[in-house]
């Protein structure tokens, strides 16, 4: 899977970790490489000029952390983009709906509908213990019914009985009748199927879909196909809706321009896919595994990711020092909310220093939580660097004026300056080895 791809990137990103530094026209080059390497898996091209951009700034302006080289900083920054380009967190079949649900496939025929239908259904049954029915709403090719029908025999799923001559609305209608009857969990229908992007196609799909309702609506697109998959499910979503994709045959899949274009170009997630002819080749889409398959990089990865954390840790240690001598002014306050909310909140720093952990309930009954960090960063930005450094020159028109800027009050400007005395002086408090006045601060 994606192994071209997997093969250039790797190349590309070799040569540059092995260097002890990295000029901008080096970053540059690699750049260039690597958007060849991708406009040649057939990715689109708006999504590798933003991909390789977005790489590009990062690199060129990346904190040099300890212990890492440049180019293996490079490969972290590649992968972390891969991971937000194949659409950052996996998206399960959303099965949150009063029973039966229904789930409806779309796409075009060869694509691997049927066989992904089956797929799906095995899957439930198996692994989610849910009882599922099994609609073939394709009324052009009784072959397509009778397939179903013998995939449901063998995997001993039920599928709904055929009746000759009915529409298939009509057939998605008696469907959630039965599945209703029936006691089913999860009703799949396996619509019908044409060689291109036909409208009597959307048509149908459209009038199947306000037949059902359904709860998910998928596309089944061939891998293999490249950016076609990609247009057809923008012309699928835009006249039918969609709510996400299976992509098929992933398992011949050597470019990966469709994984890769997909999410960006669609913004449809990949939530499936297809990894071989059997019933079970179902895979979710995970963008974290994916992107690591395609990069083989995942030691230098979690290299740099445990570098970084270190880093976090020192400079939350930094601040800390600071605050114990009761000597940070806003700037240091601003570097130390910011830390708060990537360790985890306020709890994660005051973990950190002695004495201090067990007001971290007293915080959390104040209502200081993540949401009021940030806004507290906001009123901090809004403020000069001589304000940030010297408190004590914010008057009553300095106020005003931040105030304006974050878009909040004044009487908030207050609060942050509240909260920053009560620190210094909580902090102070704590290094002489008193406990702190922390009630001060809850007030804040
Ligand atoms: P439909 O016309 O869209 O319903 O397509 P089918 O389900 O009949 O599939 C067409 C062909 O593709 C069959 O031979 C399937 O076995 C094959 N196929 C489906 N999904 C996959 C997949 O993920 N990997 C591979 N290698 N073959 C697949």
């Amino acid at each position: 899977m994606f192994d071209n791809l997997s093969e250039k990137l790797g190349g590309i990103l070799d040569r540059l970790t092995g260097r002890g530094s990295l000029s901008e026209a080096d970053v540059d080059a690699a750049m260039r490489e690597i958007r060849r390497a991708l406009l040649e898996a057939d990715v689109a091209l708006e999504v590798v000029r933003s991909f390789t951009d977005k790489v590009r700034e990062q690199a060129i302006g990346a904190t040099v952390v300890k212990s890492v080289k440049p180019g293996q900083m490079v490969v972290k920054i590649v992968n972390d983009e891969l991971i937000a380009m194949l659409g950052s967190d996996s998206q399960a079949i959303d099965l949150n709906a009063v029973p039966p649900v229904p789930i409806m496939m779309v796409g075009l025929q060869g694509s691997g509908k049927t066989t992904t239908t089956a797929k799906l259904a095995r899957r439930m049954t198996q692994r989610d213990k849910r009882k599922v029915l099994m609609a073939s709403l394709d009324v052009y090719r009784p072959a397509a019914m009778e397939q179903l029908a013998v995939l449901g025999r063998d995997l001993g799923i039920d599928t709904l009985p055929i009746v000759a001559g009915q529409k298939p609305p009509d057939i998605a209608r008696r469907a959630m009748e039965a599945g209703k009857l029936g006691g089913y969990d999860v009703v799949l229908l396996d619509t019908a199927g044409r060689t291109t992007l036909d409208e009597e196609m959307m048509t149908e799909a459209a009038e199947i879909k306000a037949a059902a309702s359904p709860h998910e609506v998928l596309l089944v697109a061939d891998s293999l196909t490249g950016q076609d998959a990609v247009n057809l499910a923008r012309a699928f979503d835009q006249r039918v809706g969609l709510t996400g994709i299976v992509l098929t045959r992933i398992d011949g899949d050597g470019r990966g321009g469709a994984a890769l274009s997909m999410r960006a170009v669609t913004g449809k997630p990949i939530k499936l896919m297809g990894t071989g002819e059997k019933t079970d080749a179902l895979e979710d889409f995970h963008p974290s595994r994916i992107a690591g398959r395609i990069l083989g990089m995942g030691d230098i990865v979690s290299l740099v990711e445990k570098a970084a954390s270190t880093l976090d840790a020192e400079k939350a240690a930094a601040v800390a020092e600071k605050m114990r001598k009761g000597k940070f002014d806003l700037a240091d306050m601003r570097e130390q909310l910011q830390q708060m909310s990537k360790m985890g909140g306020i709890g994660g720093l005051m973990g950190m220093m002695p004495g201090i952990s067990k007001m971290k309930n007293q915080i959390a009954a104040a209502g200081i939580d993540d949401k009021i960090l940030k806004r507290q960063v906001a009123i901090i930005d809004s403020m000069t660097r001589e304000e940030r450094k010297n408190p004590d020159i914010l008057k009553a028109s300095r106020k005003k004026r931040i105030a304006a800027g974050a878009g909040i009050k004044v009487e908030d400007v207050n609060k942050l300056l509240k909260m920053h005395r009560n620190m210094a002086d909580m902090m102070k408090a704590v290094s002489r080895g008193k406990g702190g006045p922390m009630a001060g601060l809850a007030k804040a």
